[in-house]
């Protein structure tokens, strides 16, 4: 038996705005960050879970971490995990904290870190890495993870259980087993790479990085798009001249939602020509008719929709495979209630038979979705997908994701959930009391963060 002690919550920022990483169309310069949940036991182990943010704001999704964490202060972890669909209800039924929700935004982000907080100190206890805890499971257990309620109608329990029951018996390698195996060996999760695509690199750094991501071995290139139409018809032709078009090259485009519909149509009617496999969030997030139409008008030119890392709840997604809006479901491991929702959102596209490629972009995302990845081959869909891996800030985790030298993800081995970081990285960069942020740039970041850093300027 263990038990929940207590809690602490931490507001860590990495100031990546100083040098683009991360930008796009939308979030000209990011500060990848992460609020903390870390829960203390009566046994050595803690448990950290971590939620995805780009800077400002981090503090209050640690605020709302602090709220919800007190829920479970005091409880035995084997009680919350065992009834665990229950216990992520209990988390989201305190009504006034609902209020400023429900199940979205700020409280929801914090929701996340709690949850996953909860899956790092289980999988600790059980010496395994959370996909294994998961690949383990009954098809009963797994479906006794999530919360039905606002699925129930396009997703049963009973449904859940056949789709898991079929693909612990079919699907690529012939079962579960045999997948299992496939992720053992490194051969589970194929990677594809944005780290030539923001769009604040210019185009020779652009071309070189692409030129080393190809002699690297991938086969999938993501770039950001959405700035001007005819610096990114450039940058396409660049990437095409690298890639090329006849060599089993994949391109993939993304515009972090700054179109409306019509000006998404119009604009992709420029980059059609440059055979883009899909378009990522050509749009809001919350329009789900909005993609459906996207997706329609693209449909002739044969470039898909992709959506999903700002996606709020598994409801959304619901309501994207329900209207036929996406293409690629693009679910966040930390955007929605944690791993159980994910769970949920995973056989929602399994039956929709829509592919997940999850979105990984940011400071200890590539880590936990590697998780996320190999459960839906190992036991969701049967199916390998692509999982992006963007090269950044992985030196600061315990157990940082890596590539193997033919491009797939190493599958975790680490017991839990992969998020850890290092104390020296804290020691650097919680905010504000850590060294970077102490400093003079880091001052100035904090107290001036529009004028005067040269970073942080987003004309
Ligand atoms: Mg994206």
């Amino acid at each position: 038996m263990v038990k929940i002690t207590g809690f602490t919550s931490r507001d860590v920022r990495f100031p990546t705005s100083l040098d683009k990483t991360g930008s796009d169309a939308m979030n000209a310069a990011g500060n990848y960050s992460a609020a903390y949940c870390i829960l203390d036991t009566d046994v050595e182990l803690r448990g950290h879970g971590m939620t995805f943010t780009i800077g400002r704001g981090n503090d209050i999704v640690c605020r709302a971490i602090d709220y919800l964490a007190a829920r479970i202060v005091g409880r035995d972890l084997e009680a919350l995990v065992s009834d665990w669909g229950k216990t992520w209800r209990y988390l989201v039924s305190d009504s006034q904290l609902r209020w400023i929700g429900p199940e979205k935004g700020v409280i929801h982000l914090a929701l996340g870190a709690v949850v996953n907080s909860l899956w790092d100190l289980w999988a600790k206890v059980l010496q395994k890495p959370v996909w294994r805890v998961v690949a383990d499971m009954s098809p009963e257990e797994f479906v006794r993870c999530i919360d039905f309620r606002y699925i129930s109608d396009v997703l049963t329990p009973e449904e859940a259980v056949d789709i898991l029951k079929r693909s612990a018996t079919s699907g690529e390698g012939g079962g579960k087993q045999e997948r299992i195996k496939e992720a053992e060996a490194n051969r589970a999760v194929p990677a594809y790479t944005t780290s030539a695509g923001w769009l604040g690199y210019d185009e020779d750094k652009m071309k070189a990085l692409l030129r080393k991501s190809v002699d690297e071995g991938y086969r999938h290139f993501k770039l950001k798009v959405g700035g001007d139409v005819e610096r990114d018809k450039r940058r396409l032709e660049i990437a095409r001249d690298v890639i090329g078009y006849d060599k089993g090259n994949v391109l993939m485009l993304d515009a972090n939602q700054v179109w409306s519909v019509t000006e998404a149509l119009d604009y992709m009617s420029h980059l059609a020509v440059y055979k883009p496999l899909f378009i990522e969030e050509p749009t809001s997030p919350d329009d789900i008719l909005g993609h459906a139409a996207i997706r329609k008008g693209l449909a002739s030119s044969g470039v898909g929709v992709a959506t999903g890392e700002m996606c709020q709840n598994r409801v959304i997604f619901k309501q994207m495979f329900q209207a036929s809006a996406i293409d690629v479901c693009q679910v966040d491991a930390c955007r929605l209630g944690g791993l159980n929702e994910v769970l949920a959102v995973l056989l929602l596209a399994a039956k929709f038979g829509v592919p997940v490629v999850p979105h990984s972009g940011g400071a200890g995302m590539v880590e936990l979705c590697s998780h996320v990845s190999t459960i839906d081959f190992v036991v969701v869909s049967g199916k390998k997908s692509i999982l992006e891996y963007t090269d950044h800030l992985h030196e600061a985790f315990e157990a940082p994701a890596a590539i193997t030298p033919d491009g797939f993800h190493v599958t975790p081995t680490a017991p839990g959930y992969s998020c850890d970081v290092k104390e020296a990285e804290f020691g650097k960069f919680e905010c504000p009391s850590g060294t970077f942020w102490q400093s003079e740039i880091g001052q100035k970041m904090l107290n001036d963060p529009w004028r005067g850093v040269p970073g942080e300027q987003t004309s």
